[in-house]
């Protein structure tokens, strides 16, 4: 890997010296490592040092009057330990674990008073010889490399085996067609279900980005369930059902390739099934990163993380690199399949949720808050929440405490859930309430409430109160969900 050769003489060696990790190292009387006063920071990010730049950008608003002030930079861990306990290893960032951080702040020369400015993360791949003493990693290029399918497989197999998350639900009920993938020798066909035919299957939530080349038509329905044309599929399809067979399972449902694409009446029956569909399947994958049907969502992906690649001192003899990365924390992320408004739906109704994101391969399932493919130091804060987990059980009990909420809460959480909604894109209009009618069905059986053209009965005295305020200059309240009369 190559270093920037646009750092400047203080961001070059912070990290390349015994000397400068050990001041860096937080403990009692360190020096820290002291970088730049205001005038050297403007200068030097202004010949291109390229972290000098981001260390002005967040700091410009910072600077007290005077020149006394200069940056700080401190690593702080909770498993550094003493020279004493690491025994032959010397290394200043031994044992330093997945959260080592470095803070950076402004210190005062005159009364050596620190003002916190904001952190940063390390990260260096596995295959760097920095990785001895920086746990965090980046998300590997290939995301159907051996490690991590054995991942997604422990991540379903845990969750089946010592979880409470399915306990209730028999082996569900097959959607009306299916992708049928059992037979690895062949191609996939598709699989039209019998009546009440039950197995497991996996859901795709993706984007698709323009009109897509092969769906399932009136026309070619029977040559399809004979063999469906996979070297024609798009990449994304493709990775979906690669991790389906990695995971284990036969079918896997589609949109395109499971809605008659030319069948109006098949269309209002499957769009109304969508709900059910998406909550009842084992695990629902989310090609987040693939703005395209066409992209895919395993390879090729940048390993840019946007942060500065610094040299890192190893040993006498040899030198690692890692990479600083402002710490988002929590960190939200923005991935393409988020401005897709049928996306709230397709998550909060999945029990199990694998999403291929840009930075991140994330597990999120009932029991278990995200799990990260790579040992990563960041906390998640998705943007759509957890429905209660009650929809996934229909166990009489629950329904009993869940009545017992009041209505604040209950349209508290409708409203986010509005909210998060109507701030995203949807190709058809007509499409706004069946894309978030599944949710309120399954909220509808919950809160044995009645909804109403996008809002509840029980809340409606509340929900109401907003289109008043909408007239308000300052309301930032959402308003209920736009009611679409069909024609
Ligand atoms: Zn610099
Ligand atoms: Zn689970």
């Amino acid at each position: 890997m190559e270093i920037d050769g646009e750092l400047c003489s203080r961001c070059e060696p912070m990290f390349s010296t015994l000397e400068n990790l050990t001041n860096l190292k937080y403990r009692h009387g360190s020096q820290g490592y002291r970088h730049y006063k205001r005038r050297e920071l403007m200068e030097s990010a202004s010949k291109g040092c390229k972290l000098c730049k981001i260390l002005w950008s967040e700091t410009r608003s910072s600077w007290r009057d005077g020149n006394d002030q200069q940056l700080l930079f401190r690593a702080h861990s909770d498993y550094f330990v003493t020279h004493e306990q690491s025994g032959y290893d010397m290394h200043p960032f031994f044992n330093a674990g997945k959260d080592l951080f470095i803070n950076l702040s402004l210190l005062s020369a005159n009364d050596g008073h620190e003002r916190y400015i904001t952190t940063f993360i390390l990260i260096t791949a596995a295959d760097n010889s920095a990785a001895k003493y920086i746990e965090a990693r980046p998300i590997p290029n290939d995301l159907s490399d051996r490690q991590t399918q054995s991942q997604i497989q422990t991540w379903l197999r845990d969750c089946q085996e010592n979880h409470q998350c399915s306990e209730e639900m028999a082996v569900p009920k097959l959607p009306t067609r299916v992708l049928d993938l059992s037979n690895s020798k062949s191609q996939p066909r598709l699989h039209i279900s019998a009546t009440n035919e039950r197995s497991h299957y996996a859901c795709l939530s993706y984007c698709w980005g323009g009109p897509q080349e092969v769906l399932t038509t009136k026309a070619n329905l029977h040559e399809y369930a004979k063999r469906l044309p996979v070297d024609r599929l798009p990449k994304t399809l493709q990775d979906a059902i690669s991790v389906s067979k990695t995971l284990g399972l036969r079918f896997l449902w589609i949109d395109a390739l499971c809605i008659i694409q030319n069948s109006d009446e098949d269309k209002a029956v499957e769009i109304n099934k969508m709900g059910s569909i998406y909550r009842d399947a084992t695990v629902t994958i989310f090609a987040a990163s693939a703005s395209r049907v066409g992209d895919g969502f395993l390879q090729h992906r940048s390993s840019d993380e946007g942060g500065v690649l610094l040299p890192f001192y190893v040993s006498d003899s040899s030198q690692g690199t890692v990479t600083l990365l402002l710490q988002e924390s929590p960190y939200t992320p923005n991935e393409p399949l988020d401005s897709r408004a049928w996306v709230v739906q397709e998550t909060l109704l999945s029990r199990r949720r694998l999403i291929y994101g840009t930075k991140e391969l994330l597990w999120k399932c009932q029991e278990d808050d995200y799990q990260t493919v790579t040992v990563s130091p960041r906390s998640y804060d998705m943007l759509v929440t957890s429905l209660p987990g009650d929809i996934f059980s229909p166990i009489q009990d629950s329904l009993v405490k869940r009545q017992k909420e009041t209505d604040i809460p209950r349209a508290q959480s409708w409203s986010i859930i509005v909210k998060n909604f109507t701030s995203r894109g949807m190709t058809n209009r007509e499409d706004r309430l069946p894309a978030i009618g599944g949710v309120a069905a399954e909220l509808q059986k919950l809160w044995k409430d009645e909804y109403i053209i996008g809002t509840w009965r029980s809340t409606l005295a509340k929900h109401l109160m907003w289109y008043r305020l909408k007239s308000h200059p300052s309301a930032s309240l959402p308003r209920p969900v736009e009611y679409r009369s069909p024609t």
